[in-house]
């Protein structure tokens, strides 16, 4: 996994008696202020005025002012999207290395026998579990249908040339045999060029996905001469982080322009879809926080989960606090050691590991905001999409940095990748952030629940 020892997307204010208000704070700030402008806007641009005959002309489609529609097309739209450009434009890179290098390490760990194995083994299933819960609520309870059919249409008009097109081509969906060769690209580069706006020959992302995760194998194996290469990676990989932390300054604007944009067109019936988006993923973090790891706890780990819980609150609360898995470790490896009386063979070389590479919450998370956007832009996923939704959110989630915010490239990718427009991110962005303090806990209560586990043995 890459060695992010960053701060991660966050910057650190500089010490000094002015403090400055923090990014997340900003953005929360920024989704406020662009959905209170927009609602206000669209309330009175769609005002039913004395009717005359021109006022009646200049309403569009949506219902609002031909003005206010050129000033959110034309001005805040284009405004926000430079932002999310500029995230765009590093997922590629960051993709690739960070899944090489993730397996390089992996390599290494392979090497250190059961141990690596069976870290292996259990981060797949709880990361699997965790999808599923995901992906199973959001089919339930269908938060991105709450919007109405003709907004969710304005939406889907304003922000996906590509929608209609890939509602078409996902269509005529392929068999599962193709699918699953087409995991395996012929032309990693070809896979490249296409795998964000879905024209790639293959299976897209997920191709290159399984290009990094195979370079990486490669490198773990051939050791000494691989190291330049490695390098190179660990270089590109720094470099995207640099980009992104760049990309994260903008996010405050970029979300006020994108709400704005949304909401004046639309009104507040999307901060309504909202909730239930936030309602489902909480859901279903819970399950994985109450159901899962408890069972695993009492089933491999043989540990009272109450007791479990208890002495590793002092984790639980950094996480929630720092919203970042790399952050915690220090506190998690004290804790296993002095709380829990892990071996510190095991609890080191787990929690380390574990740290990007086990990401329960995350990858829940990954599956539950995609399924959701597709049900708000109107992109009906067959049943082999959902499941390549899931195993990309898996990978996504060893491929995720543990620092705050660091699945939002994972995000985007994976709903380029599907036919959603990446830019329809900014819609969560705005309560990314108490999502993120959520998802975090998870992310290191589980790895603690599996250093707990390894060490049974
Ligand atoms: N903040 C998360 C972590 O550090 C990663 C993410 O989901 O953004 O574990």
């Amino acid at each position: 996994m890459p060695a992010v020892t960053s701060s991660g997307l966050e910057p650190v204010p500089p010490a000094g008696p002015r403090r400055r208000v923090a990014l997340h704070w900003k953005i929360l700030i920024g989704l406020l202020l662009g959905a209170i402008l927009g609602i206000a806007a669209h309330t009175y641009f769609a005002r039913p005025h004395q009717a005359d005959t021109v006022d009646a002309l200049d309403r569009d489609a949506n219902g609002v002012d031909d003005r206010l529609d050129w000033f959110a097309l034309q001005v805040a739209d284009p405004v926000g999207r430079i932002f999310l450009r500029l995230v765009l434009m590093v997922v590629l890179p960051l993709v690739v290395s960070a899944l090489a290098l993730a397996v390089v390490e992996l390599g290494d760990l392979r090497r250190l026998g059961r141990i690596g194995l069976r870290t292996l083994f259990y981060t797949v299933i709880l990361s699997s579990t965790a999808v599923l819960i995901g992906v199973t609520l959001v089919n339930t309870f269908q938060p991105g249908h709450r919007l109405g059919q003709a907004k969710r249409e304005a939406l889907a008009a304003q922000y996906g040339q590509g929608v209609a097109e890939t509602i078409a081509k996902s269509k005529s969906a392929k068999s599962l045999k193709d699918t699953l060769l087409d995991i395996i690209p012929e032309n990693p580069l070809q896979e490249m060029v296409g795998a964000l706006d879905g024209s790639s020959k293959g299976n897209g992302i997920l191709a290159v996905m399984f290009f990094a995760l195979t370079i990486g194998a490669a490198l773990a194996q051939v050791g000494e001469t691989g190291q330049a290469a490695v390098k190179v990676l660990e270089g590109l990989f720094a470099a995207s982080m640099k980009i992104l932390d760049w990309a994260m300054r903008l996010a405050p604007l970029g979300v006020a322009c994108l709400v704005f944009a949304m909401t004046s067109r639309l009104g507040g019936e999307l901060l309504v879809t909202l909730a239930w988006f936030v309602g489902t993923t909480v859901l279903g973090f819970a399950l994985q926080l109450l159901v899962v790891y408890p069972l695993l706890l009492i089933v491999v780990g043989r540990r009272s989960p109450g007791e479990f819980f208890r002495r590793i609150s002092e984790v639980m609360l950094m996480a929630f606090g720092t919203s970042s898995s790399n952050a915690t470790l220090p506190v998690s490896l004290r804790v296993a050691e002095e709380q829990l009386g892990l071996p510190p063979a095991v609890s080191r070389f787990v929690l380390t590991v574990g740290a990007t590479g086990n990401q329960n919450g995350t990858a829940l998370y990954e599956g539950v905001v995609v399924l959701f956007l597709a049900q708000v832009f109107g992109v009906d996923l067959t049943l082999g999409q959902q499941v390549m939704v899931v195993l990309m959110a898996v990978i996504a989630g060893v491929g995720t940095a543990g620092i705050p915010g660091g699945s939002i490239p994972m995000v985007v990718l994976v709903l380029q990748s599907v036919g959603v427009p990446g830019e329809s991110i900014a819609i969560i962005l705005g309560i990314d952030r108490i999502l993120d303090m959520c998802r975090t806990v998870l992310n290191v209560t589980g790895d603690l629940a599996l250093a707990t586990c390894v060490a049974r043995e």
